[in-house]
This record gives structure tokens, sequence and C-alpha cells, in this order.
């Protein structure tokens, strides 16, 4: 009772307000407003739609918990171009739901989250996929190995790049900490956005060389190449109109 009113009188000099909208908050909203948090539902996928309909050469499957669509896309804009790695928290509890469902149906030996280069992370000050890990680690049975896989050097960027031109770019940019540990192993993957997959197929495709039996990846949402592109023509700061939807990228 004493954080409420303490919230309270914290908020009447200082109004939160939501992080894609802008709107003001209430007492009992975080980070969004009922409005885009009803946005933000509709892009969930229903569980049983939540195993992507694409194939991968060395990922075995693929789940995502999101459409690619507004307010995930400020949500994730914020969380890499603005150093707002607590806005994942919005996503939590649909991640968590099906991170437990997926890793309850298949044995996992670890969870790795997907990493970025050295540069990458001193410019964004954390690597969003591990911080995606340690939110949904309460819920998840197999142990999250943040430095099992590293990313040893950095790639061009890839949003002009089409699916194959990806693949090649970012082929042989991981390596691994501990190969003795792979051989026979199961590994569920973890990032924040499946584009066309070429990274966490790269990183499968690593793991699979050095024995893993499967590879699977989990990502909050998934987007289409040409949404991708899009995305970075506009500017980090941009976003779209609240209530604005993306059409869902698969049925
Ligand atoms: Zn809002």
């Amino acid at each position: 009772m004493f954080h409420y009113y303490r919230e309270a009188f914290i908020r009447l000099f200082y109004p939160a307000a939501c992080e894609v909208c802008h709107a003001n908050l209430d007492l009992e909203e975080k980070i969004l407003c009922q409005h885009c948090v009803g946005d933000l539902d509709a892009l969930a996928w229903p569980m049983e739609k939540a195993m992507t309909d694409e194939r991968f050469e060395h990922l075995d499957h693929a789940w995502t918990v999101y459409a690619y669509g507004s307010p995930i896309r400020e949500l994730l804009h914020g969380v890499k171009y603005a150093r707002k790695d607590y806005l994942l928290k919005a996503c939590q509890k649909r991640a968590a739901g099906l991170a437990q469902a997926v890793t309850s149906d298949f044995w996992y030996d670890a969870i790795l989250p997907i990493p970025i280069d050295r540069m990458k992370l001193m410019k964004r000050h954390f690597n969003q996929a591990e911080v995606l890990a340690t939110m949904l680690e309460p819920w998840l049975t197999p142990p999250v190995e943040r430095s099992f896989l590293i990313k040893h050097r950095s790639i061009p960027s890839q949003t002009s790049l089409s699916q194959c031109e990806r693949a090649i770019n970012v082929y042989g940019s991981f390596r691994l900490k501990h190969h003795a540990k792979v051989l026979g192993g199961s590994f569920l993957l973890l990032d924040d956005v499946l584009t066309t997959g070429a990274t966490a197929n790269e990183a499968a495709r690593l793991l699979k060389l050095h024995g893993a039996k499967r590879v699977d990846f989990m990502a909050l949402a998934k987007t289409a190449p040409n949404l991708e592109k899009m995305r970075f023509l506009e500017s980090p700061s941009s976003s779209s109109k609240a209530g604005e939807r993306t059409i869902p990228v698969h049925s």
C-alpha cells in the first residue's frame, strides 16, 4: 500500500507516459497504455500458430511470439536504439508463456541467447537477447548459457541484403566457447527478431557442425525482409501512429 501512495505521489509531479503513443499512464499502467497493450496483444500468435511455417537448413524449429508491427516495432526500436532494455518487460508474460510451452514439450540442454559483437555491445551497453533470456529465466528449466556462443567479428549491415546474401554475410561470424558440451546436445537459440533466419541458422550450423543433435530458435517477433527494410528507412526515433496495425506476415 505504501508503494502505491509513493508511486501516486511521484506521478503527481512526474506523470509517466506510454512509451509508444506518449499518452499519460494511469497509476496501474506500466510502459504501455491500455490501448497499446491491446494492440500488442493483437499481434500475438495463438499458441498453435507460434511455430513459423518456414524451413531453415540447420534450424529444426522456429517459434515467434508476435507478428512484427506496431507497437512491438517501437518497443524493439527503443530497446536497440535508445538503450531502453526495460521495454522488453511489456512482452514478458506472452514470451514466458511460449518459452514455457516450448521447453516443456522439448528437452534442451541449454538456452543460448544469440550474441552480438563487441562493437555493438559497447554501443548498446547490453545484448537484447541476453536481457530477454534473463527475463524469461524464472520460467525456464534448461539453464541459460550466456557465453557459450561468441560473435567474434562484426558483420556489415544486413538491411539491404537478400536471404542468400545474409547467409553469406553471417557465415563464420560465430565461434563456440565450449566445443565439448555440444556433442549430442539440444539447444534453444533466443533472439528479439526473426527476419530471414540467417543469423540463427548460422549459429545452428556451427552447433550442428560440432555434433549438436537438435537446434531450435525462439524470437519475440517475426518480420519479413521488406518490412525490415522499411523499418530501417525510418529514423529510429520515428514511430507510427498509435493504433496503426501491420498485417501479420504469416497466417
Ligand atoms: Zn500507448
